[in-house]
C-alpha cells in the first residue's frame, strides 16, 4: 500500500469516527412508573397490503430499531389500491407476515385493522381482533359489531383531518356519540402522523375516551420523521401490569396510556404526572463554600426534552425561570436557599406536557442536603 492510500484510509477513518460520535441513538425510552411497566407502541401502520408501500418485515424492522415494544399492522379493510397486484385473499396476512417476522424479537404484535368509511364516522382502527375478515361487510356498524364481538379495543382516527374537516378541529357528530354509548368507540387519536389536536384531546376528557397517538406510518419512518436529525415518530405509552397481549388490552380499556409526539408528552394527569416524576431525579453537591447557595443537579430518565418553569419557593443563581433538561441529559442549577435548611422542595411546571388543552402538570422534587 503506498503512503497516498494510507493517508486516504486514515482520513477516512478520522472521519468515520468523527461522525459515530455525532450519531444520537434513535432508541425510544422511557421509565416504568409506579406499579406498571412503561411499553411504547404505535398501534396504526400501512403495508403494501392496503395503501403502505412496504412489506411488513420493514415495519418490524423499523420498530426493533426504535426500539419499540407493541406494534399492530391496520391495514385498510376497504381501501386497497394495490390490488391488481396483491388481490386480497386474507384481510390477516399483514398481521401474521409481521407476527412471523418479530418472531426473533422482543417485539409483540397485535392484531388490527382499519375499518375505513366516507365521514362520519370516518376511519377507526380495530385492535385485537382475530379475524379480520368478518369486518369485510357492507354496513358498518355490522363491521363495527363484529368487531366488538371478536373483542376488540375500538379508536377513532384522525378526527381533524381534512377530508372530514376543513378547520382542521376535531368534532363529535351524534353518530360518535352512539358509538361510545353503544360500547363501540373506546379511543380517539390526539396525535396522528404530524398533527396534533387539543380538540380532540378535550374529545377524550369529556367522553372519557382513551388519548391515542400514532405514526400511520405508509412510507418509511426513517424519512417520515427524519430519525437521522434526531427525529421520531409518534407513540403512546401504555402502563401495563405485565408484558403481555392482554394486559396492553387492558390498559388501553382503562385509558392507562400518554402520547410522546415531537417535545410534546399528552395525557391525563394520573398518568402524565407519575410519567414525569419517574423521568426526572434529582442529586445535590451541597452548600458551596460557607454560602447558602445549594448546587443540584437535575437528571432526565427519558427520550423527551422537557421545558420546566420554575414554581419553588426559590430562585437560581445562574438561571431564569425556565429551565430546559435535556433528554437523557441533567442540567446543574445553583439554588439560592437563603437560610442552612436539611430539605428544600423544588416543584417545577412541565411546559411541554400537557394534560388538557393550556393546561400543564407539575413536578415536585424533595431533596435533603445532609445526605
Ligand atoms: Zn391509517
Amino acid at each position: 500500500m503506498n503512503f497516498r492510500v494510507s493517508l486516504i484510509i486514515f482520513s477516512f477513518l478520522i472521519v468515520s469516527a468523527a461522525q459515530a460520535q455525532h450519531t444520537h441513538s434513535r432508541i425510544i425510552d422511557f421509565p416504568d412508573v409506579p406499579g406498571y411497566l412503561t411499553l411504547s407502541t404505535d398501534l396504526h401502520q400501512h403495508t403494501v397490503f392496503s395503501d403502505g408501500s412496504v412489506w411488513p418485515d420493514i415495519r418490524v424492522q423499523e420498530a426493533v430499531r426504535d426500539s419499540i415494544d407493541v406494534i399492530s399492522m391496520t391495514d385498510h379493510i376497504e381501501y386497497l389500491p394495490h390490488r391488481a397486484d396483491i388481490p386480497p385473499v386474507d384481510f390477516n396476512r399483514s398481521d401474521e407476515l409481521a407476527i412471523r417476522y418479530a418472531k426473533p424479537y422482543d417485539l409483540m404484535v397485535i392484531r388490527g385493522a382499519e375499518i375505513t368509511r366516507g365521514y362520519p364516522p370516518g376511519h377507526t382502527n380495530a385492535l385485537f381482533i382475530e379475524d379480520v375478515n368478518k369486518l369485510n361487510v357492507r354496513d358498518s356498524m355490522v363491521a363495527f359489531r363484529e368487531a366488538r364481538n371478536q373483542g376488540a379495543f375500538l379508536f377513532w382516527n384522525h378526527p381533524d383531518w381534512f377530508r372530514d374537516s376543513k378547520d382542521a378541529v376535531a368534532t363529535m357528530q351524534p353518530l360518535h356519540e352512539e358509538l361510545i354509548r353503544n360500547d363501540l368507540l373506546h379511543g380517539i387519536e390526539v396525535v396522528n402522523d404530524l398533527t396534533y389536536s387539543d380538540e380532540a384531546l378535550q374529545i377524550a376528557l369529556d367522553h372519557d375516551l382513551t388519548i391515542m397517538g400514532t405514526s400511520d406510518i405508509h412510507g418509511l419512518v426513517d424519512w417520515q420523521y427524519h430519525v437521522h436529525e434526531g427525529g421520531h415518530r409518534p407513540i403512546t405509552l401504555v402502563f401495563v401490569e405485565e408484558r403481555t397481549e392482554q394486559a396492553v388490552k387492558e390498559a388501553l380499556f382503562d385509558k392507562r396510556t400518554v402520547v410522546y409526539y415531537k417535545d410534546m408528552l399528552i395525557g391525563r394527569e394520573a398518568h402524565l404526572a407519575p410519567l414525569l416524576q419517574a423521568c426526572i431525579s434529582v442529586s445535590q453537591d451541597g452548600y458551596i463554600g460557607t454560602s447558602t447557595v445549594l448546587t443540584v443537579t437535575l437528571h432526565n430518565e427519558s427520550n423527551a426534552l422537557l421545558i420546566l418553569a420554575n414554581q419553588s419557593a426559590y430562585t437560581f443563581r445562574m438561571d431564569g425561570d425556565i429551565v430546559i433538561l435535556p433528554p437523557k441529559g441533567k442540567k446543574e442549577l445553583e439554588v439560592k436557599v437563603l437560610d442552612d435548611l436539611e430539605e428544600i422542595e423544588l416543584s417545577f411546571e412541565v411546559m411541554n406536557a400537557v394534560t388538557a388543552p393550556g393546561k400543564h402538570p407539575s413536578v415536585s422534587l424533595l431533596i435533603s442536603t445532609t445526605e
